[in-house]
Parts: structure tokens; sequence; C-alpha cells
């Protein structure tokens, strides 16, 4: 099913292991290519090995602190789960490997992850930058648990660490056991009225602009992730 997609004028590269072609397309490129150009704000910083009851709840209370003054509006269909916004695109190495070990950390816990790649629908980022009141400086990848902003690669990473993450996914919906039947676990669909294309044809006008999916000829699985169109 990923094959279609090979027809866009457009075409990145990409060694992401997780995707079952390297050919991958993004008409968004230029929207989500500033995402990547700055460094995310800087945290408190607490060495991670001195870590006492003490120490932890002052590393996630500031971490928490921070993020929280930052966004105040939770992203769509957040409640009950983990929300990552990340990239599949290596366009810039530390970026791609910041989402690929925070998504392999979140998705230990086993539970209801809704995973919103900004590479593959531009959607996503108009989102994020709806929650942020930003559209620079957006870093990526960005977690939020039940709907809270918890924080970046950094943030969870030092969560994990001392313990404080488990703590705050308890609770959460468990993740459905196995893949998606319907997108095969992509989490993202061909669009049935275009055929992948994103045209389609008016015996009148001729062809337009498929008003039914998004600039790649996808639909959001709607058995899989949250459908926000
Ligand atoms: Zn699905
Ligand atoms: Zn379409």
């Amino acid at each position: 099913m990923w094959v279609p997609w090979l027809k866009s004028p457009t075409r990145i590269r990409t060694n992401n292991p997780e995707s079952p072609n390297s050919d991958f397309r993004c008409s968004s490129f230029k929207d989500v290519h500033i995402l990547f150009e700055d460094d995310p704000p800087k945290l408190p910083h607490s060495p991670v090995h001195k870590s006492s009851l003490l120490n932890r709840v002052r590393i996630s209370a500031s971490i928490i602190r921070v993020w929280a003054a930052a966004y105040h509006r939770p992203p769509p269909n957040a409640h009950n789960r983990i929300v990552v916004y990340y990239t599949s695109l290596r366009i810039v190495r530390r970026t791609f490997e910041d989402c690929r070990a925070v998504r392999s950390i979140l998705k230990g816990f086993r539970v209801k992850m809704d995973e919103r790649d900004l590479s593959m629908d531009s959607a996503f980022l108009e989102e994020l930058q709806k929650i942020t009141g930003s559209k620079k400086n957006l870093t990526l990848p960005r977690v939020f648990i039940d709907g809270k902003y918890v924080g970046g690669a950094d943030e969870i990473r030092r969560l994990h660490e001392i313990g404080e993450l488990k703590r705050m996914i308890e609770g959460l919906a468990l993740a459905e056991p196995g893949v998606c039947g319907v997108c095969g676990g992509h989490r993202f669909v061909l669009c049935e009225w275009c055929n992948g294309s994103h045209k389609v044809y008016i015996e009148k006008t001729g062809f337009k602009s498929c008003s039914d999916c998004n600039l790649n000829g996808l639909n959001r699985c709607s058995a899989c992730t949250s459908v926000v169109f």
C-alpha cells in the first residue's frame, strides 16, 4: 500500500528503518524543516546519578513547572493517552534519533499512544503550532501525557531514568495488542476518493485537489488514530 506514494513529484530519501519503503514523499517539507533549526529551551539541569527521592521530585517538578507555563492548550483527543509529535524523516540526524529514542521509551509502557508524524501530515504541524502558540523554534519530539505537556527528548530521558515517567503514565488506557488490521500499523490509509494522487477529475473544471485527504493523498486510519479532519 505504500508503493503509490512514489508517484509524488517530491521524493525524499530516508533511511528510516521503521518505514517499509526507503523512498518517502512529503509535500510539506519546507514547513517541517523549520522545526529543526533551533535547540529547545534549556531546562534546569540536575544530574541523574544523584537521584534521591527529593532529587526526583525536584527534577520532575521543575520540568513540569517550566512546560506547564508554556502551553495551556492540550492537543485534540489527548485524554487518557500519550500524544507524541515527531518526524520520521532523517533531515537532521539528532532530531531523527531523538524522535526514535523517545518513541521507543514510550512504547515500552504499552499504553495507548497517538503518534503524530508531522512529515506524514502537515495538519499535525498546524495543530502543534496552535498548541504552542508559535510558528518558530519548534523542536521535535514533543510529548503530552493525558493532555499535559511533559517535554521533549531531554525531559523524557531524564524522567525515565529517575522512574518518574512510569509514575506519570500509570493509569492510562492500555494499548490494543497486535498491529492495526486496517492500516498495518502505518496509522494512515490511502484516500479512497483520489487513490492517493490528491487530485480528482471534475468534468466541468478538469483536475482539482482532492478535498478528502492530506497533501500526501492519505487519510488518518480511523481504527487506530484520532481523526480530526
Ligand atoms: Zn490503523
Ligand atoms: Zn484524496
